[in-house]
């Protein structure tokens, strides 16, 4: 599919080699097991110099058909799918770091991963290192001292910080490291880093992929070397994506260019009217001019995603007014659905951290991440301003 567009892909691709008894979509196999007649084929698949299934804990038709739709949307040559998109991660760095390796990362990476990086690989004697996030220099300094892998994540949550992939890829071959971008926040449609040199890519297909708030899972996309020894790292210890959901997901991926535009619409609305705000003291989207990784962004992105975050004067108290008094938005933890969705920073992607820990990575506990949804956008705006206008008068007269 290599010229067809990103609105057909997210259709088409991988839909066709799973079809059967003429149906048009693809069939949800719930089967645990695949049976053989004929000993030989079966040690031959098992073997896997045959295609075919064993056990749904290694291969499934549905989960496989998900899979090919999102290697061929970031443009790999081999994908593997996972439970979630921390099991993606997890499973990722547990294959490639042994103990005395490093890892050279950014400080606003998602909250999971923060605690992977921050709790469990220095259990493992895996040295960390986390650079502030955007401080190119500083990482490239970092990187260079040697490392095993470097991890990036970018637009991050919820302050949607950009590093430029490119120029760590660059480094990070440099020194022999596995490049691994987590590219929940932009989707295949608006950034492609195996494309800008990174070697694995990975998704919360929770996110924007599914896209309905309904399933769980992860992918990991990239060469067939890499992506098959985390394969391998999976089937044995057993983060498989069910069928069910790998359905979900592909249902909802149909729509993935459609929704991504709209939501990159929304996003770019939202945060220009809410510049003009009094009561909003900052609007982190990369899509505006000013925000630090504008250029960037500009540079190594189709579009500005979905995501923005804002922070409003008077703190906790202003977003315990201003959020229950939103009618088109959901108050919740997960991002990237066809509803708008919105939670305090504080509450939802850094509830582990302390007040002071969110405040050295610039979170405001005032902060709110806002996930544009393909809603109208005159109706969010109008949402947004009717709840502002709501707020009760301390707050007004306090700002
Ligand atoms: C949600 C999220 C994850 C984790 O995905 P789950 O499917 O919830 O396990 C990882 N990275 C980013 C950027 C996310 O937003």
């Amino acid at each position: 599919m290599k010229n067809i567009k990103n609105g057909t892909k997210s259709i088409w691709a991988g839909e066709k080699d799973y079809l059967a008894f003429g149906a048009t979509q693809v069939p949800v196999v719930h089967s645990v097991s695949f049976g053989y007649d004929d000993m030989d084929e079966w040690y031959d698949v098992a073997l896997g110099k045959k295609e075919g299934h064993i056990y749904g804990r290694n291969t499934n038709p549905t989960v496989q058909a998900f899979e090919d739709k999102i290697r061929i949307l970031e443009g790999a040559e081999a994908a593997t799918s996972f439970s979630t998109g921390m099991a993606a991660i997890s499973n990722t760095l547990a294959t490639f770091l042994t103990p005395g390796d490093r890892i050279v990362s950014i400080k606003d990476s998602y909250g999971g991963t923060n605690k992977i990086f921050t709790e469990f690989l220095p259990r493992q004697k895996v040295d960390v290192t986390l650079c502030d996030t955007g401080d190119h220099e500083g990482m490239e300094r970092e990187i260079a001292k040697g490392c095993d892998i470097v991890y990036l994540e970018t637009p991050t949550n919820p302050t949607v910080k950009i590093t430029d992939i490119e120029r760590m890829a660059k480094a990070g071959k440099a020194v022999g490291a596995i490049v691994v971008v987590d590219n929940t926040f932009a989707t295949p449609i608006n950034q492609n880093p195996l494309a800008l040199g990174a070697d694995l890519v990975i998704h919360s297909a929770t996110k924007f992929l599914g896209g309905h708030a309904d399933a769980l899972g992860g992918s990991l996309c990239g060469s067939k070397e890499l992506v098959e020894q985390v394969y391998h790292f999976r089937e044995i210890n057993g983060a498989t994506l069910d069928p069910m959901s790998a359905y979900f997901l592909l249902r909802g991926m149909k729509t993935l260019q459609l929704r991504i535009a709209r939501q990159n619409e929304n996003a770019m609305k939202v945060a220009t009217y809410l510049k003009t705000i009094d009561i909003v003291e900052d609007v982190f989207y990369p899509g505006l001019e000013d925000h630090p990784g504008h250029d960037i962004a500009k540079k190594q992105m189709n579009g500005f995603g979905g995501m923005l975050s804002f922070a409003v004067k008077g703190g906790v108290d202003t977003v315990r007014h201003l959020l229950p008094k939103l009618t088109y938005a959901n108050r919740a933890a997960n991002l990237g659905s066809v509803e708008t969705i919105v939670g305090p920073a504080r509450t939802t992607s850094h509830v582990e951290c302390t007040p002071e820990e969110r405040a050295a990575v610039g979170i405001a506990e005032g902060l709110i991440r806002y996930s544009a949804g393909i809603e109208d956008s005159e109706d969010l705006l109008a949402d947004l301003e009717q709840a502002f206008q709501a707020l009760p008068k301390h707050i007004h007269v306090q700002v």
